[in-house]
């Protein structure tokens, strides 16, 4: 492969653009197609009016390192970027749990015995799964789904409900029937046994595109790369002599000596369709299943605020709410979280934003009616992240055509984090075989 040679990066979401980034800072240069007008993909703002919404409400864990590593590395300052708070679980009336500020398994421990709410029965359960799923054994033993492990490990129902369903469902997007519990215990090992702030959560404080798309994009412009937006790429021609790409009607003349596809998983379908020596990696996506994600915004009088940016709801539709006043959005801006599959989707928009209303009246007595709501909804948010999956490589069967995004190999869900983290080891694998 020529080092002189432009890479094409089809797709501008975080994955993309961390290949192209981390591409950049090893010396190759870069051209990046985006079928959109704004970058961010699956985690990008939505203009709504005169107001500036994300598509959905992102959390990152303080053990996600390779996401706040790129952002420095284009100016994106995440200690500004990101509010950074104590894991903690907030649902008023029933269970506060924070995590403490201590070096791991002390920060949990510490938690626990601090914890509201829960019996001593429940703390006991809870550190006996955690310890399960800490031990080595565990993820030499097949996977299986996460609510056969809660089963073996005699989680009481009540601890199910307030804790492991709603930290399943939001880091695996997965209910715990079906999740894998395998990808479970990976991201809480990372999270509550890696150091002091593996734990913490990180809020973003501005909107998504801002948080690192468009410092991406900037920093690669400055750098003399490419980028360029509302260009699709509707194929890929496979020659002897490189890789060349139809944009949008036109097979372009460029041919370039790799290509790499950071779309979603869906669509890296598409484009593989038409070359027989990618259909491995063509038959793992066709394999995968989709998670949704819905968000209703729901616009109160600006008194009205949370006890944290980010409280629990149970017992209804409504899985969290955060407060946009509290994370640099006009104050009385709520937006309600429901992730993964459920009985939300039998209901209109408007049906919808209603009952979230009435769940959010019970937590805040008098609150009005909304000035407005704007639900958006996110069918394909992630792949269902069941147990034993196989997910594709960065390396095609095609020399010199890569894969990169959150679907692909990892030991991670479909996070941020995964699809950056995808976004560099692709390059690694382009780097690597430049050089053979
Ligand atoms: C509502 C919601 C909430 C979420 N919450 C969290 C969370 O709390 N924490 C977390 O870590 N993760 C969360 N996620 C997951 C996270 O957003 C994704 O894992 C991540 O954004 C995927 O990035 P990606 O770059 O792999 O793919 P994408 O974001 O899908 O990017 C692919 C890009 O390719 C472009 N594209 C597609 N086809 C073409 C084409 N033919 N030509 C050119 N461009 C093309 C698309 O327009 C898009 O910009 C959430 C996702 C959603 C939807």
């Amino acid at each position: 492969m020529n080092r002189a040679t432009p890479i094409a990066i089809v797709g501008a979401g975080y994955a993309g653009l961390s290949c192209a980034v981390e591409l950049a800072l090893r010396g190759f240069p870069v051209s990046v197609f985006e079928s959109s007008r704004t970058p961010g993909g699956r985690a990008r703002v939505v203009t709504v009016g005169s107001l500036a919404l994300d598509n959905g409400q992102h959390i990152l864990l303080g053990a996600y390192r390779e996401t706040q590593r790129l952002m420095r590395r284009v100016g994106a300052n995440p200690d500004r970027l990101l509010l950074r708070q104590p894991l903690s679980l907030h649902y008023p009336g029933e269970m506060d749990l924070v995590a403490a500020p201590f070096v791991p398994p002390l920060n949990l421990l510490v938690g626990l015995l601090r914890a509201q709410g829960l019996s001593w029965a429940e703390r006991l359960a809870a550190l006996r799964l955690m310890s399960a799923l800490r031990s080595d054994d565990f993820l030499r033993r097949p996977d299986r789904p996460l609510a056969a492990v809660l089963a073996e490990t005699r989680q009481p129902a009540r601890l199910c409900r307030l804790l492991w369903e709603p930290l399943c469902v939001s880091a695996l997007n997965t209910p715990v029937q079906s999740a894998s519990a395998h990808v479970f215990a990976n991201v809480l090992r990372d999270a509550l046994f890696g150091d002091a702030r593996s734990a913490d959560m990180l809020l973003p404080r501005t909107d998504l595109t801002r948080l690192f798309p468009q410092p991406a994009i900037e920093w690669l412009i400055r750098q003399g790369h490419n980028v360029l937006l509302g260009r699709a790429i509707r194929g890929i021609v496979h020659e002897a002599d490189g890789i060349r790409l139809r944009v949008e009607g036109e097979l372009q003349p460029e041919r370039y000596a790799g290509v790499v596809i950071a779309t979603a998983p869906w669509h890296a379908a598409a484009l593989l369709a038409d070359l027989p020596e990618a259909a491995t990696e063509k038959a793992m996506i066709d394999a995968l299943a989709w998670e949704p994600i819905v968000t209703a915004y729901l616009a109160y009088p600006p008194e009205w605020r949370l006890a944290a940016p980010m409280v629990g709801l149970c017992g209804g539709l409504g899985q969290w709410v955060f407060d946009r006043g509290q994370l640099g959005g006009p104050p009385g801006l709520l937006a309600v979280v429901i992730s993964a599959s459920g009985r939300h989707q039998a209901l209109q928009r408007d049906d919808l934003a209603q009952t979230l209303h009435d769940e959010l009246a019970a937590l805040l007595p008098g609150l009005p009616a909304p000035q407005w709501t704007q639900v958006i909804a996110e069918k394909r948010a992630t792949f269902s992240c069941v147990p034993g999956l196989s997910r594709p490589l960065a390396q095609t069967g095609i020399d010199g055509l890569f894969l990169c995004g959150d679907y692909t190999q990892s030991p991670y869900p479909a996070t941020l984090e995964s699809a950056v983290r995808s976004g560099v080891t692709c390059a690694q694998a382009i780097d690597a075989a430049s050089r053979k």
